[in-house]
């Protein structure tokens, strides 16, 4: 594992290599190797990923009156990125087992103003991506994949971040591989990477200089080191954490209310964290419930809920996605760092078995 130490070490070591305060050297070298970590021919680091969201939008040159589907079952970032490009966001239900985009809804939802669809791999889990690459690709759309907890998930062999037109992530902590705060987009097309940089980055001498306005979104030098540093772990953070995810299955066992979210047999997710649904009564109660008792998780901690139907989202108008709905509201998504230790793995299953155990008496 990582250690702050090891960690603070490399950010010394990149501030002393920094002697030129307009070189861009940690940045374009995390570039490079983000591109052949993840085998694509550009990597462009930005500050977030929701940086990174918003920079793919317009770089596909996507703006007013245009409309983009995604998800209603995403977070608040994914949204911000389209109303961020000032295109409309168009919320899509999940399909009928509550995994994945329902592509009936896709195609009902798309018309002649609709320019992408940007697929969210929450959860690290990629249900129904290739069906939706496949439709976006039928109908002449960009996919933009939101892939900021999907770091090293695959579907059909593909990797998480690559089958669409531009895949973005997240370098946030929390997320697989961090430096605190950043991002990064991912793209084969050699055009779209060019039309990103003209929106955050000074020309290099003899480049054309930028034809549209952008936002600063570097990603920070020493915050680059950081993200090289950590970068160098992920197949182990990758294999750690696949690891603790089905210790964690296998501790919380046969739990009465809690059905395990398998992945589908041709996707293997990255272990972002352990997926459950919650078959008990009240079940964002439940998972608040959980939160208090130490299991972080992403309704309860975090108070995820579908994207039309928080707070945030009322001025877009009403969206009919009520398997999205219900699909986050029983959505249990359990937390943990590669640091979580077996002793911990135990105290989360224990508490969790409890809990559902009280519960489903209290009916
Ligand atoms: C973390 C996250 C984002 C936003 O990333 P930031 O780096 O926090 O801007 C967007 N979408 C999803 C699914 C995320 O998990």
């Amino acid at each position: 594992m990582t250690t702050t130490s090891e960690t603070l070490g490399a950010l010394k070591a990149s501030i002393d290599r920094m002697p030129d305060p307009a070189g861009r050297t940690e940045a374009a070298a995390l570039e490079a190797e983000l591109a052949t970590v993840h085998g694509v021919r550009h990597a462009i680091a930005v500050s977030s990923g929701t940086a990174a969201l918003h920079t793919a939008l317009i770089a596909c040159d996507i703006g007013p009156g245009d409309e983009v589907l995604l998800p209603a079952a995403t977070v608040i970032m994914t949204v911000a990125a389209v109303t961020a490009a000032r295109a409309r966001p168009v919320f899509v239900d999940a399909a009928d087992d509550g995994r994945g985009m329902d592509l009936a809804d896709v195609a009902a939802k798309t018309t002649g103003r609709t320019r992408a669809i940007l697929p969210v791999h929450l959860a690290g889990r990629t249900d129904g991506l290739i069906d939706v690459a496949a439709y976006a690709h039928s109908a002449d759309l960009y996919l933009v994949e939101d892939a900021c907890q999907a770091q090293g998930s695959s579907a059909c062999g593909r990797a998480a971040g690559t089958v669409g037109t531009i895949g973005c992530f997240s370098l946030k902590d929390g997320k697989i591989i961090s430096c605190g705060e950043g991002g990064y987009l991912l793209t084969n097309d050699d055009a779209l990477a060019a039309a990103y940089r003209t929106h955050w980055l000074t020309p290099a001498p003899g480049a054309p200089a930028a034809s549209r306005l952008g936002m600063n979104y570097r990603l920070a030098e020493p915050l680059a080191a950081l993200a090289r540093h950590n970068l160098k772990g992920l197949d182990r953070a990758l294999a750690r954490r696949r690891e603790q995810a089905l210790r964690l299955y296998d501790l919380v066992g046969d739990t009465p209310g809690l059905t395990v979210h398998a992945p589908a047999p041709e996707d293997a997710p990255n272990g972002y964290s352990a997926l459950w649904r919650v078959d008990l009564d009240r079940p964002r109660d439940f998972s608040a419930r959980l939160a208090e008792a130490g299991v972080a998780n992403s309704v309860g901690t975090y108070r995820l809920r579908a994207a039309h139907q928080h707070p945030a989202c009322q001025d877009l108008g009403p969206a009919d996605c009520p398997r999205a709905a219900q699909a986050v509201d029983r959505m249990l998504a359990v937390a943990f760092q590669p640091q979580t230790t077996e002793a911990d793995l135990h105290r989360l299953a224990e508490t969790i078995r409890r809990e559902a155990k009280t519960w489903g008496e209290s009916r």
